[in-house]
């Protein structure tokens, strides 16, 4: 049986920072992941310069042989409608491909880790864990994604009660003739609301690499809302021929939406496993970042006594970071107006030059207002 301090479950960007901090506080860590990485993640793939702070991220070496782009403006409308550009003296976000970043992420942690080996079974023994009957650990940090089974342990209930968001999306690297075909540019990421404004679809090229899709707050028809995503952007000649014809996809929670159970005695979760993404622009690996140093740095103050009265301080710093935990029953004025007002004041207001720049990108998207959560010690 192997003995360890933690045990993460998940070596996505939560797992894997959460891992790097108590590694760096001298704890025994072990990162189990069901897949071998390199591995792709769906994803469109682009992080805020708060992201590249919070991880300490050295830049130069990351960009050596991985795709960075840096991004300094972005182009928004609503589907179909006029097109906003918006321009940034510097780089407002950076565009990575989740291969390469958490690969990189996973090999810094500097924890151990077990891949291609998924979680099969958790039981309780002695105040411990015991993880696929092989691995023995008194607190185990849940940070599975989406799916996580350390979530569903904890009574989640992916796919049935809680309301996500449903994403599809492709990445690939584009032939020559593609790239000279395509008129996106890579410092430009484009956004293109619904028009019911319950989703977007967005066209990101980053280096020599396309990255297009869509999300949406309801199950119904996300194929027919891609398919006329699609077929808009090849009449308007943004998108070259020849795309692959498989969409991957996935799903995850918005912040505030359906709260999950977040711990209980030695067990709590980070990132997507917790439901932490922006509900605005559904931006989630900064919040799983962010939950990972929250809780790396509750935890290293423990001092081994993982009861859940001593890590409920976890969630209040996440209500403090983030705000309240269920917003499903706040007011909800645009529920009162007739869809057609709603549809023309979308409508103008995505347009707005003003609007664009100061609500959608730099509050919804960039967060600008939100500095990095701490500093972290070199
Ligand atoms: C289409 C799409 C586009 C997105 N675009 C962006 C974006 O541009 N920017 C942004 O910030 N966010 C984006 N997001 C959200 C972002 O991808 C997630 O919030 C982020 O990946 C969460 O990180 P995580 O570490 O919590 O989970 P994940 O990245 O999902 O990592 C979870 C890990 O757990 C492992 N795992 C799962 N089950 C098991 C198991 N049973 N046993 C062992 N291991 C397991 C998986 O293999 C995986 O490696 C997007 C999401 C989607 C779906």
């Amino acid at each position: 049986m192997k003995q360890c301090d933690v045990l993460i479950v998940g070596g996505g960007p939560a797992g894997s920072t959460c891992a790097w901090q108590l590694h760096r506080a001298g704890r025994e860590v072990l990162i189990l992941d069901k897949r071998l990485f390199p591995r792709d993640k769906v994803c469109a793939g682009w992080i805020t310069p708060a992201v590249a702070e919070e991880l300490q991220l050295d830049l130069a070496d990351y960009e050596r042989g991985r795709v960075l782009q840096r991004l300094t403006g972005f182009r928004t409308s609503l589907m179909g409608g006029p097109e906003v550009e918006t321009r940034y003296p510097e780089a407002v976000s950076y565009g990575i491909r989740r291969r390469e970043f958490d690969h990189y992420l996973l090999t810094r942690s500097g924890a151990q880790t077990l891949l291609g080996t998924p979680l099969e079974s958790m039981r309780r023994e002695g105040g411990q864990w015991i993880v696929n009957d092989a691995i023995r650990a008194p607190l185990v940090i849940g940070a599975g994604g989406h799916f996580c089974p350390v979530a569903r342990r904890l009574g989640a209930r992916p796919g049935a009660a809680e309301a996500a968001v449903l994403a599809k999306e492709i990445e690939f690297p584009m032939t020559p003739e593609q790239a000279a075909a395509c008129p996106a540019r890579a410092d430009t990421p484009e956004l293109f609301f619904c028009q019911d404004l319950r989703g977007y679809g967005w066209l990101l090229r980053k280096g020599n690499y396309l990255n297009i899709g869509l999300g949406r707050q309801d199950k119904r028809r996300l194929g027919s809302h891609l398919a006329a995503f699609v077929d808009m952007l090849a009449r308007r000649g943004r998108i070259p021929a020849g795309l692959p014809d498989h969409f991957h996809g996935h799903a995850y929670l918005l912040y505030g939406e359906t709260p999950r159970e977040l711990l209980d005695d030695g067990v709590l979760l980070i990132g997507d496993a917790a439901g932490l993404a922006y509900a605005q622009s559904g931006e989630g690996i900064r919040p799983s970042v962010e939950s990972a140093l929250i809780a790396a740095r509750l935890v290293h103050g423990l001092g081994g006594d993982y009861r859940r009265e001593r890590l409920r301080p976890y969630v209040e710093e996440l209500v403090a970071r983030f705000g309240p935990r269920d917003r499903r029953h706040g007011p909800n004025v645009a529920a009162l107006l007739p869809r057609s007002w709603m549809r023309a004041l979308s409508a103008r207001l995505i347009a707005s030059r003003w609007f664009a720049r100061h609500v959608v990108l730099d509050r919804w998207f960039l967060h600008r207002g939100q500095p990095p959560l701490w500093p972290q010690p070199q």
